[in-house]
């Protein structure tokens, strides 16, 4: 996949920094997510810039960014130093715009759960400025890229991500202007756009709609985001809109909206599946399994309640299924998330006090971070993924089963539809989380699902999720940015 420059702005950086403490040296941690593995290399080829959060409060701003590791394997090592840009924010600032807005409004109001969302003058404001700050960093970006590529016949391209940084587009597209500078700016919302009734819950909902509004094209993970989107527009600022088109207009401008669902690197994973060794239980156990940041839109006391009542009215699973719920530590000096660890905990607790026998205990409940090569191996040895969130941008990990999903005969994906992902694997069972009783039967089915059923559902899972994956958005956002660049080199 090819591009002009390519100016990503997102909150964290693709690697954070972290201080040796023997050697008192900065050092890149790299991320191995399937985002950087995918936009890290257009990034790089095309000689762009990346702008961010350097995961880090450094006493120094200008304390430079060191070079990768020379073993680094990753796909940001080829990333100079030169080529990133670090946006320091005051602790104060940036914990009252992390944790306040971004985590403690936006997620949850997003996430169309309003009663946990907490609204702050303080906080907005924080948020704002710290937009600011992102904005003048990658002005300064783009600057340098003009200048050092003056020949270069592609427009630049400045792409920003996701809810904590809805606001900063209007800046730097202004500042482009008035310097008469060329550029192409475009938006990724990794979460959910809520519907107009909850949106317009928060008090500075119009701001956040112009600020995205400045970009030439706003994407979202599926349709329903984008309807909700325009709707918005149109409800709140009076836009006229094109539903069909997927079409914005505003301030004398057209913006187009466009579904983008984000894939996996699919191919990794059913590498990693070929060789990760077995971790499974015992042989004859089959395994429900669920994979998870412990976070209250997951659904995971729902998830553990609908365990318990398949075995209550299913008892010919007893000392032959077990659930296998990985949860991965999140946000984790955060009160909500602090409260749901604690019911969590006493939940397995009290499941397990109830049904465990000598040799067997339902519920096996991992509160930690497991390797790729563990993950992959989960995957491919599950009966069945269970994924229930109650609401969820996407979601990966429905995504990463199937594909790790080698043995013959195959498992069974559960998933909630109101998870992005539901909405496009169709050839999974759909489970809505809130009824315990019907998820109950909905596993019970998975459980007993016939050879032959399960082969046909998986194949055409793994086939889609295999066209559809990361690069294959890569691709569509510049396509939808008219970016891309094909081999005779024209820009599409
Ligand atoms: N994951 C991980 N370590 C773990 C468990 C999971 O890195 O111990 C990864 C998993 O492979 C997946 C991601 O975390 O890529 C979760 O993504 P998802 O979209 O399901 O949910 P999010 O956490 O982004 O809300």
């Amino acid at each position: 996949v090819s591009s002009g420059s390519m100016i990503v702005v997102s909150n964290r950086l693709p690697f954070v920094l972290k201080r040796n403490e023997a050697t008192g040296r900065l050092e890149r941690k790299a991320s191995a997510g399937g985002l950087v593995t995918a936009v890290a290399p257009v990034v790089i080829q095309g000689n762009g810039l990346w702008v961010g959060w350097p995961g880090i409060h450094l006493d120094d701003p200008n304390e430079p960014i060191p070079e990768s590791d020379p073993n680094d394997q990753t796909p940001t090592a080829g990333l100079l130093s030169k080529k990133v840009v670090a946006v320091h924010v005051e602790r104060g600032m940036f914990d009252s715009y992390y944790n306040g807005c971004c985590n403690g409004t936006f997620w949850p109001l997003f996430h169309s759960m309003p009663d946990r969302a907490v609204f702050s003058a303080e906080h907005w404001k924080n948020y704002y400025k710290v937009n600011q700050l992102f904005a003048e960093k990658t002005m300064s970006a783009l600057m340098s890229l003009i200048l050092e590529q003056k020949d270069s016949v592609a427009t630049p391209l400045v792409w920003i991500h996701d809810y904590h940084l809805m606001l900063a587009a209007n800046w730097v597209r202004q500042a482009a202007e008035e310097k008469d500078m060329r550029c192409k700016m475009g938006f990724f919302l990794h979460i959910p756009f809520p519907p107009w009734d909850i949106f317009r819950l928060f008090p500075w909902a119009d701001e956040i709609l112009q600020g995205m509004l400045g970009n030439d094209m706003v994407g979202f993970h599926i349709e329903d985001y984008c309807l909700n989107f325009v709707d918005c527009c149109q409800r709140r600022l009076g836009c006229r809109v094109d539903r069909k088109g997927m079409l914005v207009e505003h301030g004398g401008r057209t913006v187009r909206v466009r579904p983008l669902p984000i894939g996996i690197p699919f191919d990794r994973f059913v590498q990693l599946a070929e060789s990760a060794p077995r971790v499974m239980l015992t042989t004859n156990q089959k395994v429900v399994l669920g994979v998870d940041r412990l976070d209250y839109t997951k659904g995971l006391v729902h998830r553990l309640k609908a365990f318990e009542c398949l075995l209550e009215k299913y008892p010919e699973h007893l000392e032959k299924v077990t659930l296998l719920q990985i949860s991965v530590p999140s946000r984790t000096d955060v009160k909500e998330y602090q409260d749901l660890k604690e019911e969590m905990d006493q939940l397995v607790g009290r499941i397990n006090g109830r049904f465990t026998t000598y040799n067997w205990s339902p519920i096996r409940y991992i509160y930690g971070c497991v390797s790729q090569d563990e993950l992959a191996a989960f995957y491919r040895d599950a009966a069945v993924a269970f994924v229930t969130p109650l609401r969820d941008g996407m979601n990966l990990v429905a995504k990463e089963f199937v594909a790790c999903q080698i043995n013959e005969p195959p498992g069974v994906l559960v998933v909630s539809p109101f998870a992005g992902a539901g909405e496009m694997m169709h050839e999974a069972l759909i489970c809505n989380p809130y009824e315990i009783h019907q998820a109950a039967d909905v596993l019970h089915r998975a459980l007993t699902m016939p050879e032959d059923e399960r082969t046909l559902r998986m194949n055409y899972l793994r086939r889609r999720e295999k066209v559809h994956d990361v690069n294959y958005w890569m691709k569509s956002f510049l396509k939808a940015m008219g970016s891309l660049i094909e081999e005779d080199g024209d820009e599409v």
